[in-house]
């Protein structure tokens, strides 16, 4: 399966707590290849900023194209070999250039079948992530979990758990803060302290990092790069974490779901039943609807 990284914009995502609106700009540039998308702050030092990267009250998961259509020369850069090839460079050395895989955000997958990533963020908690493990079980379901480092420690069992039933351990950071307003020592703690604590818990390295509330920056891209991850945003945002109501939920992902995309769902950061109740719902139509799953590998 081939990845693709759609622009991006640095403001404005939601989920995690924070109302926000999601803005996706310079879609087009997405079959245009590695170099030609040049809105990510990590992108390169001539990157002009993106006159769309303001929030934009129309601006949300509608606005996402199609992920259908192959991006092979944009693709070919994205593959997660290219970025575990890529050399790490240690906190103090100038910044190298970073891969077109790390430097922004994969937003959707490049996907001619009717996959789904389904990312799960905020967790673990012992309210929500064990229902939403037992349904993915029974659907059959690999997810990604983002997971925030405080909770992990507290509840390890839980994400040993998660890792043994074959779903992929993210890095979604400590406490999950606003990136944008710490230095570039406190974003490596942030993610070198999770990374390290989802490795010694589970014996694996997370290879996917997201910024809280979808906040990138290019201090926190380059941090993730040299920790060995590539940044995973979404194209679907349900927007559950402020519970308008499991319906509601539900018919945003059926509503926005297509081949290739990436839903934000949470298991985390407060009462997360209407998701799960939403899950209930919502998986079995997509899988009557012919999609299927995928866990993207990093
Ligand atoms: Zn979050």
């Amino acid at each position: 399966m081939l990845l693709v990284a759609a622009g991006m914009s640095l403001l404005g995502l939601t989920g995690c707590g924070r109302a926000a609106e999601v803005v996706r700009a310079a879609r087009a540039l997405e079959s245009q290849g590695p170099d030609a998308v040049p809105d990510s702050p990590a992108a390169s030092p001539s990157a002009a900023p993106s006159p769309s990267a303001a929030p934009s009250p129309s601006a949300g998961p509608s606005e996402t194209p199609a992920g259908a259509a192959p991006a092979p020369a944009s693709a070919a850069a994205m593959t997660p070999s290219a970025a575990a090839s890529a050399p790490s460079a240690p906190a103090s050395a100038p910044a190298r250039t970073l891969t077109a895989g790390e430097s922004r955000p994969v937003y959707e997958l490049n996907a001619e079948r009717r996959v789904v990533a389904l990312t799960i963020d905020d967790g673990p908690d012992p309210r929500h992530t064990p229902t939403v493990l037992a349904l993915l079980e029974q659907y059959g379901i690999r997810a990604t979990f983002f997971l925030i480092g405080e909770n992990a420690v507290e509840h390890a069992g839980l994400v040993r758990e998660i890792a043994a039933r074959g779903h992929h351990i993210a890095n979604h950071t400590w406490t999950h803060p606003d990136l944008r307003g710490l230095s570039e020592g406190k974003v490596r703690d942030e993610l070198e302290r999770t990374s390290d604590l989802l490795h010694r818990t589970t014996g694996k390295v997370p290879t996917w990092f997201r910024a809280p509330g979808g906040d990138w920056s290019s201090t926190a891209l380059r941090v993730s790069a040299d920790l060995g991850m590539r940044p995973m945003a979404w194209s679907v945002d349900p927007r559950d974490w402020a519970r308008p109501g499991t319906g509601v939920i539900t018919d945003r992902i059926l509503k926005d779901v297509r081949p290739g995309a990436i839903v934000l769902n949470h298991d985390g950061g407060g009462d997360r039943s209407q998701t799960v109740a939403a899950l209930k719902a919502y998986l079995p139509v997509l899988i009557d609807s012919g999609y299927y799953f995928t866990a993207p590998p990093g």
